[in-house]
C-alpha cells in the first residue's frame, strides 16, 4: 500500500516535471511537437511506469533485499564510515554497474530488451520512460546491489528509486541547458544523452551513462558534440513486433 511518503515522492516527481515542461517550453534544444507523439507517449508509458512500480514493489521486497544485503554487504569494513559517504559510493558502485548494463543491452543479441527505449523520436524528459519491461528490472539491479553493498536504509534505497526517477526526466529533457557541455565531463546531461539516441552510424555507441559521465570518459565511448543533438532519432518498431518490444524480448 501507498503510504504518505509515497504520495509525497509521486507528487514531488509531478511537480519536477512540469518544471522541466515549462524550461523546454522556453529553452528547447530541439524544435518540436510534443503533442505530435504524446498519445502514443501516454499509451505506452503508463504501461511501462505500471511495470516500474510493480517492479519497484518487486525489488523493494524484503527477502530480496536481504538476499542481496547478505552477498554483498561490505559490513564491518565500513561500519566507521559516515552515511553520506555510503550513499555516495553506493550510487557510484549501482551507476558503474548501471554503464556495463547498458553496454550489455547494446549487444545485438540484447537489443529486443532495449529497443522500445530508442523508439523514441521526440526526446523530452517524459519520453526516457519508455522502457521494456526487462530492460526497466535489468537497469535497476546495480544500483540495489550498490545501495545494499553499502549498506543503505530502505528508506533512502526508496528515495533513491525516485531520485532514479528524476534522472531520468533531466538526462531526456529537451532543454538547451548553459552549462550542458561543461557539466558532461563529470554528469550526463540533457545534450550527452541526447547523442546516445541519434539513429546514425557515426555516432553509434556512445554516451551509456546514466548519473555520471566518467565511465564513458574512462572507456572511450564519450562524445562530446554540438553537432548531432538534431539529427533523427527512433527507431521504427512494427505494430506486430510492439507487444514483444514493450516486455522486451
Ligand atoms: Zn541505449
Ligand atoms: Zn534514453
Amino acid at each position: 500500500m501507498f503510504d504518505y511518503l509515497q504520495y509525497l515522492s509521486v507528487l514531488f516527481l509531478i511537480l519536477f516535471g512540469m518544471i522541466i515542461h515549462k524550461y523546454e517550453d522556453k529553452y528547447p534544444l530541439e524544435k518540436f511537437k510534443r503533442l505530435k507523439t504524446f498519445k502514443f507517449d501516454m499509451i505506452s508509458i503508463m504501461i511501462s511506469t505500471l511495470f516500474v512500480l510493480f517492479i519497484l514493489d518487486f525489488l523493494l521486497n524484503e527477502n530480496i533485499i536481504s538476499f542481496i544485503n547478505n552477498t554483498f554487504s561490505l559490513g564491518e569494513s565500513i561500519s566507521e564510515w559516515p552515511s553520506y559517504m555510503c550513499l555516495i559510493m553506493a550510487l557510484i558502485v549501482g551507476d558503474f554497474g548501471y554503464y556495463l548494463t547498458h553496454r550489455f543491452l547494446h549487444l545485438r543479441q540484447m537489443w529486443n530488451t532495449h529497443q522500445f527505449h530508442h523508439s523514441t523520436i521526440n526526446i523530452y524528459w517524459f519520453s526516457g520512460l519508455r522502457t521494456s519491461f526487462i530492460n526497466s528490472l535489468l537497469i535497476r539491479i546495480p544500483y540495489l546491489i550498490g545501495l545494499q553493498m553499502f549498506e543503505i536504509s530502505y528508506e533512502i534505497v526508496s528515495a533513491a528509486g525516485i531520485f532514479l526517477l528524476v534522472i531520468n526526466f533531466w538526462i531526456h529533457s529537451n532543454l538547451n541547458f548553459k552549462y550542458d557541455k561543461l557539466l558532461s565531463y563529470i554528469f550526463i546531461t540533457p545534450n550527452f544523452h541526447r547523442l546516445h539516441h541519434v539513429n546514425d552510424e557515426q555516432v553509434a555507441g556512445c554516451n551509456f551513462g546514466n548519473i555520471f559521465s566518467v565511465w564513458d570518459h574512462i572507456f572511450g565511448t564519450a562524445l562530446i558534440s554540438d553537432d548531432w543533438k538534431k539529427s533523427p532519432k527512433g527507431e521504427y518498431i512494427s505494430w506486430k513486433k510492439f507487444p514483444r518490444r514493450i516486455i522486451g524480448f
